[in-house]
């Protein structure tokens, strides 16, 4: 068969969307680090001294649909931070907080998985977050659903069980920076574009993953996103 490419291009990655079949396809992923207090605290920082800030993941790395995540290579300690996605639905740049909201498509809940001892060395080395933070499946999310169904979460619970146990609860109105200025802010730095992915920060209770954890997390009034670690 002919083609255009040289290669096969890659697949689109994408997630499901609530009461929807068709889907909603990613295009980049940010993350917000230290966006609740209680957080900042647990990881040595001053959340009254030092603004949050963004790091990125590939589109690949989401994990959906309910499907397994492998344990990833390399490390011994594999961190759980679940989020509250906002799926950017209109592009732009220098958004305005009072217009930020429009350009949302919808909300889901994901995990920041995370490297705890790579990125700590990263840290330590003063080198990127890359390996600690953007590797294969680091990404699990939910469906997306659309604001015409949720509204826009500002404040409920935002909570991840292990195997059944409570490991972090918090509240999206302890968001140091809520999604508006998140995505006003962002939006200064790069082009917002369709398909953007934020996953807006972690409240307290990180902590380590092992092979056989069932996660289970949720943010008030959007679909639990499970998975398990194998
Ligand atoms: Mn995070």
């Amino acid at each position: 068969m002919s083609s255009n490419f040289v290669i096969d291009p890659p697949a689109v990655i994408s997630v499901p969307v609530t009461g929807d079949t068709r889907r909603f396809a990613v295009n980049r992923i940010y993350c917000v680090g230290r966006n609740y207090a209680d957080h900042a605290r647990e990881m040595g920082h001053d959340p009254d001294r030092e603004p949050p800030f963004f790091f990125m993941k590939p589109a690949s790395a989401i994990v959906t649909d309910g499907k397994n995540m492998d344990f990833p290579s390399l490390s011994n300690d594999v961190h759980h931070e679940i989020e509250m996605v906002v799926a950017i639905g209109k592009g732009g740049a220098n958004i305005s907080a009072d217009k930020a909201l429009e350009h949302v498509y919808g909300y889901g809940v994901g995990l920041d998985m995370t490297r705890r001892d790579l990125q700590g060395e990263a840290k330590k080395m003063g080198r990127p977050w890359d390996t600690g933070k953007a590797f294969d499946q680091s990404a699990p999310c939910g469906e997306i659903t659309p604001v015409g169904q949720c509204g826009h979460p500002a404040k409920g619970s935002v909570k991840l069980l292990v195997n059944g146990e409570v490991r972090q609860e918090g509240d999206l109105n302890q968001l140091i920076w809520n999604v508006p200025d998140t995505i006003a802010y962002l939006s200064t730095l790069f082009t917002l574009e369709p398909g953007d992915l934020i996953y807006s920060g972690t409240p307290a209770g990180v902590g380590p993953v092992k092979k056989g954890d069932v996660l289970e997390g949720s943010v008030d009034g959007l679909p639990n996103l499970k998975t398990k670690i194998i």
